[in-house]
């Protein structure tokens, strides 16, 4: 299929911005402190599971997001599954996730021995439509002295999982009060949204325990890791406890008083994350900016729409993303496969996780919204040094 003029000429202008040399999707940059920070840990010799670095990367990040405690780990599914366990989602449990989403929530889940149950998406910030979640619940859902029952399947509803999905704020208020009125735990998967502000707030403080990620596309990275946030001071010892082989401090002796994991971020990757995270106001700025660039840079041209943060939100811009109209939908792989021949590391959203053979069978609200979003959202080189365009 001959690619329509007006997708070919946003792509040119796209190209035109963006180094000569083309742009993946994300990559990460090391200008601060981040050799100084790693030599220093291979230097004294505490490069493993404890180490100055693991508690100030904690601490540096409770500060940031104005928590009472942050938890760093392996990654960000397992900061995800970790969180789920203590908010007391149990085998059996059903969580109440968007099927538009990286695959990672809904591994989390299961790995929490719980089944995802899929809800639909809104076409602002991409993530949980809660009107339609609330109406969904008052036709499924029944409230029990033993928790909310999914009245289809016998199983309890035990938590809802909202995404900052490309780093754009889900409404939280909304959000949190359908929880309190049903019951429901709301955790956040904070992944992609690491310096996003809901109404002057960090995402990420919301939920009773969040999740973020370090993984090396993230806004900030420590090569890999995750963190898990909360404002209840017991629930991030416990997170600590149980991320940590749940070992009982002693100066020699090894006792351990749960099945506890060994999730610890290493603090080789915390010394990176550390100098890192000094960043991130720098690179959100970048971000904004970027944004903001691809904005004029695409003005006038018909056919697609940027994705912009909702007006309760300051986004942190993870993913540029734009959306095609309906009429040129058809034309996605098209794009895609154009954008790649020219050094455009542009890249579709994820297939929808209800669409996937492990999840098929899972219990889900109607998704059309989803499902519409799947073939239009296309991302676009986001890496914050991109910002400014081509310095030639
Ligand atoms: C990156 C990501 C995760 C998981 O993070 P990892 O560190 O890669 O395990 C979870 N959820 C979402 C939405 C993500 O984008």
């Amino acid at each position: 299929m001959e690619l329509p003029s007006n997708l070919f000429d946003a792509l040119q202008r796209i190209q035109g911005f963006l180094p000569e040399t083309g742009a993946v999707l994300h990559e990460p940059r090391f200008v601060g402190n981040e050799s100084k920070y790693v030599q220093d840990c291979i230097a004294t010799g505490w490069v493993s599971s404890v180490g100055s670095y693991v508690d100030r990367f904690e601490s540096d990040l409770a500060a940031y997001t104005g928590v009472k405690r942050a938890v760093v780990v392996a990654n960000g599914t397992v900061a995800l599954q970790v969180a789920l366990e203590l908010a007391d989602v149990r085998p059996g449990d059903e969580v109440l996730i968007p099927t538009l989403s990286f695959i990672a929530t809904a591994n989390a889940v299961m790995h929490a021995g719980a089944t995802p149950h899929f809800v639909d998406s809104e076409e602002k910030s991409l993530g949980i439509d809660v009107p339609k979640l609330s109406a969904y619940l008052d036709s499924v859902a029944e409230k029990t002295s033993v928790g909310v029952i999914n009245k289809k399947t016998g199983k309890r509803i035990a938590a809802i999982v909202p995404v900052h999905i490309f780093g754009h704020p889900v409404d939280l208020d909304a959000l949190l009060d359908l929880g309190r009125k049903w019951g429901l735990v709301v955790l956040e998967d904070a992944a992609e949204s690491l310096g996003s502000l809901y109404q002057g707030k960090h995402t990420g403080s919301f939920g009773r325990l969040s999740a973020v990620s370090f993984n090396g596309n993230k806004i900030v990275t420590s090569g890999g890791g995750g963190a898990i946030l909360t404002q209840d001071e017991a629930l991030g010892k416990r997170a600590k406890h149980l991320t940590t082989t749940a070992k009982i401090p002693h100066a020699w002796e090894f006792v351990h008083d749960e099945v506890g994991y060994n999730f610890r971020l290493t603090n080789l990757a915390a010394a990176l994350g550390c100098a890192q995270l000094e960043q991130i106001s720098t690179f959100v700025e970048k971000k904004r900016r970027l944004a903001d660039e691809y904005r004029s840079l695409l003005k006038g041209i018909s056919g697609f729409k940027l994705l912009q943060e909702p007006s309760y939100s300051k986004s942190n811009y993870w993913l540029n993303a734009l959306v095609l109209d309906t009429s040129f939908q058809k034309h996605r792989d098209d794009f895609i496969q154009r954008a790649h021949e020219m050094k455009v590391g542009v890249r579709p959203v994820w297939k929808l996780l209800h669409s996937l053979k492990m999840y098929r069978d899972c219990p889900r609200s109607d998704l059309s919204v989803a499902e519409k979003l799947e073939r239009s959202v296309i991302c676009l080189p986001s890496s914050p040094f991109l910002a400014g365009g081509r310095r030639t």
